[in-house]
């Protein structure tokens, strides 16, 4: 039996970059000390920021919340219902048992309350694929929500694995510009609020036996809709095996890179959106023309029905 390096307790865990063995308890002040100072280190919150924690129902999010629960911070969870089947109904009573478990208040934000629709309706209408009116539609209501809550940052549940995948796919694609997108955090500008990513330095197994040691409520299965390319399994069934060789090496590339993503920037040229007046890329933002396609509507209408819905949860 081996004991842990802090106490006399049998040791859970071995974390091999930090060469040491951890009973469960310290594994977890482990986790949330290392939470803590990549929130320092990337220079991401300042003190008593309120925060808006986007939490899905899955385990990463779960663990983000947790861990920044434990912090003097104002934080907001807001859970985004899509309306996927039983993925959203299911993670959506996760998310206000988990939120409930912290003692904290959660935001739902209904997609169908909204628009009248659903996902799969939403997407149909718009032909447009699943995952990528998924992504557009969150984004945009993640960044209104914290708009009129008036959050300093949205906090994202990626972790350290997913983040060197997509660094690594990325340059074997050559689509050099999504790696400005994958730092550990982005700027805010007028009408657009920044992310930041408190997992930027914690691994996928890491977020595992969080989740386990501290008893946290999550989802154990995947969106109906989710499918993850054989590039990306071999990607990091690679990095895993590096990780094996030499212990700590992606956190090395993960903060090589978080020196560097910003000279991967594409100079975007920014406007606002001729229908809702939020930042866009072009005349009209994604959200907007999906909505209109679909819909026919402006997406104002929407921009206007969280506000109303924020205005009441936080009065
Ligand atoms: Fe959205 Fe599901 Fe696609 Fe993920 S897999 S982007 S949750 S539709
Ligand atoms: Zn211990
Ligand atoms: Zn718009």
């Amino acid at each position: 039996m081996l004991n842990c390096h802090y106490c006399q307790s049998e040791a859970s865990t071995y974390v091999r970059y930090a060469k040491m063995h951890l009973c469960k308890e310290h594994f977890i002040s482990f986790i949330d000390k290392k939470i803590e100072s990549t929130l320092k280190r990337y220079n991401m919150i300042r003190k008593n920021s309120r925060i808006l924690i986007a939490i899905s129902g899955g385990k990463d999010s779960a663990v983000m919340l947790s861990s920044l629960s434990k912090i003097e911070l104002n934080l907001l969870p807001v859970y985004l219902d899509l309306g996927i089947e039983n993925y959203s109904i299911e993670a959506r009573r996760i998310c206000e048992r988990l939120v409930s478990m912290l003692g904290m208040k959660l935001i739902i934000i209904s997609l169908k309350d909204l628009i009248g629709m659903e996902l799969s309706e939403l997407a149909k209408r718009a032909h447009r694929p699943y995952c990528s009116v998924c992504g557009t539609v969150k984004r945009y209501l993640l960044n209104v929500v914290a708009l009129y809550a008036e959050v300093e940052k949205i906090a994202m549940g990626h972790h350290l694995d997913d983040l060197i995948t997509l660094i690594f796919k990325s340059l074997l694609t050559q689509r050099l510009e999504d790696i400005a997108k994958l730092g550990p955090k982005t700027e805010s500008m007028e009408g657009l609020i920044g992310r930041i990513r408190p997992l930027y330095e914690i691994a996928e197994s890491e977020n595992s036996l969080y989740a386990e040691y501290s008893n946290l409520p999550y989802l154990n299965f995947k969106c109906p809709y989710a499918h993850r390319g054989d590039l990306e399994i071999m990607i990091k069934d690679f990095i895993n095996r590096l990780e094996e060789n030499f212990p700590g090496i992606k956190i090395s590339i993960a903060r090589y890179m978080a020196k560097n993503v910003d000279k991967f920037k594409s100079e975007m040229k920014w406007m606002n959106c001729k229908s809702c007046g939020l930042p866009s890329s072009s005349e009209c933002c994604s959200f907007c023309r999906i909505i209109k396609r679909a819909t026919g509507e402006s997406g104002s209408i929407v921009k206007e029905k969280i506000k109303e819905k924020i205005i009441d949860v936080l009065s």
